[in-house]
């Protein structure tokens, strides 16, 4: 391949990363462009070479692709949440349909399986009940709003179309008064400065929480932000403080500064306290679609006894624990296990047993016990899948039927690949849209054994 680092080239966009990039193939040579979607013939600019692929950014669409949309609202924030945003959406739930089945073929060599069509969202937007904003400077201006993708520019913006709408008042509040009372940006360059972060947090009453993440605990004009902030519905309001040089986005210290230390979210009939650590499903009305599935893959009976592996603060657990005799959940996290502790108290469950181990040490023990008389598994590990140690301990165990939920096709056709080749059948993968306009893809499936 003769391209070479600050080239400009042109080429087709064939297909997205997984991160939502477009992929241009140039006499068998793959480069992973920023901006662009499949269908678009594009100009692009080499912004690193190497061996076997190369990388680049759109300069110019020159020939739109038919899926292209120009959404009715204009979208002036950073796309870089959203890479998909300007593919029709359709066919973007296709495309995720068609990676898991790539995937299931290529990786785990299953053909005689039909991946169900993606479940979409009816108003794919507004869907996050968790955003992180960040304050930042830009050309000595200050600029509040998400990461260009792939990049560490802040792309101003007023609103963003994926929080609600009570959601940006709250926001263009705080940027009133930043603007109002100068207040000190966070600059990433020179790692000073004060403000550097908005979290803004709802449920599914809308009710909102602020934190304000700053590298000092004295910010000025706070008492004239939390009465406004107040005023426009704003419930609970934290400041977070953060002087780590590393781009995470808080610190360990939250102070609440005015009203309730926490939020109450409902997913389907279940109740969730929600802190401002705490971890929840980002798109709630998803989330209830996503659980539901695994109870109908799941078919939990009275007389069943359960392990739910990866359970993160027990929402899958607290969803099956009504139909099973007992569910057994295993998660890494200590505060996560306190959180899924008092949700399950908070729903009144009594039946789910939570400990605080990792998957691959304490199930293949699990497993070996005579008396553990396993009826069915649900799993959700992260994004790189199963240990094996987790898998050959799963074929110990010999449940009946394995509910596996996925945030990673490539590594759910791994596990998937072993399962089947050990007396297990994949009988059923769903696809459901979790992050709309993203090339993130999350997948339920059922398993049982031949
Ligand atoms: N099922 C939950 C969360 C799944 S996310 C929900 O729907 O909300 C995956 C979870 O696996 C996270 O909570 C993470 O802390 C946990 N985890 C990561 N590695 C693990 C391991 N080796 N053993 C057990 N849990 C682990």
């Amino acid at each position: 391949m003769d391209l070479r680092l600050g080239d400009i080239a042109e080429g087709n966009i064939v297909d997205f990363t997984y991160e939502g990039k477009g992929v241009v193939k140039i006499d068998k040579f793959i480069i992973f462009v920023l901006g662009g979607v499949i269908g678009d013939k594009v100009s692009f600019k080499v912004t690193n070479m190497k061996k076997s692929f190369g990388e680049g950014e759109v300069i110019e669409v020159l020939e739109p692709s038919k899926d292209r949309t120009r959404e009715e609202m204009e979208i002036k924030e950073a796309v870089g949440g959203m890479p998909l945003v300007e593919y029709d959406y359709e066919k973007g739930l296709e495309w995720k349909r068609e990676k898991v089945q790539r995937d299931l073929e290529k990786i785990a060599k299953i053909k005689d399986i039909d991946v169900k069509p993606t479940i979409g969202m009816d108003n794919p937007y507004r869907y996050r009940n968790n955003v992180q904003i960040a304050v930042g400077v830009e050309d000595s201006k200050t600029v509040v709003g998400f990461f260009e993708f792939g990049t560490n520019d802040i792309v101003d913006m007023e609103e963003s179309v994926l929080i609600s709408e009570k959601a940006n008042t709250a926001l263009k509040t705080i940027r009133k008064w930043i603007d109002k009372h100068d207040i000190e940006p966070y600059n990433r360059d020179t790692r000073k400065g004060l403000l550097r972060d908005i979290g803004i947090r709802t449920n599914y009453k809308d009710d909102i929480m602020v934190i304000l993440v700053a590298t000092r605990k004295d910010i000025p004009h706070m008492d004239e932000l939390i009465r406004e902030l107040k005023e426009k519905d704003v419930v609970s309001i934290y400041r977070n403080t953060n002087t780590a040089k590393s781009s995470i986005t808080y610190g360990s210290d939250y102070k609440l500064l005015s009203g309730d230390e926490a939020l109450m979210d409902k997913i389907g009939d279940y109740e969730f306290k929600v802190s401002p650590e705490s971890f929840l499903q980002i798109n709630r009305t998803q989330a209830e679609i996503l659980y539901n599935k695994v109870i109908e893959f799941l078919e939990p009976k009275k007389e069943d006894r359960i392990v739910d592996l990866y359970s993160g603060i027990g929402t899958i657990s607290i969803f099956i624990a009504g139909k099973a005799k007992e569910v057994i959940a295993v998660e890494s996290v200590g505060q996560a296990v306190e959180d899924a502790k008092h949700n399950a108290e908070l729903n009144d469950i009594k039946n789910i047993s939570f400990t605080r181990a990792r998957a691959e040490v304490l199930f293949p023990k699990l497993a070996t016990d005579e008396d553990l008389d396993l009826d069915k598994i649900v799993l959700n590990p992260p994004s790189k899948g199963c240990e094996k140690e987790v898998l050959e301990a799963i074929i110990d165990a010999d449940p009946q039927r394995i509910v596996y939920v996925s945030c990673n096709s490539a590594t759910l056709a791994r596990d998937l690949g072993y399962l089947t080749e050990n007396g297990y059948k994949l009988k059923e993968a769903q696809p459901v849209d979790m992050f709309p306009h993203t090339a993130h893809v999350e997948c339920v499936v059922l398993i049982e054994k031949e």
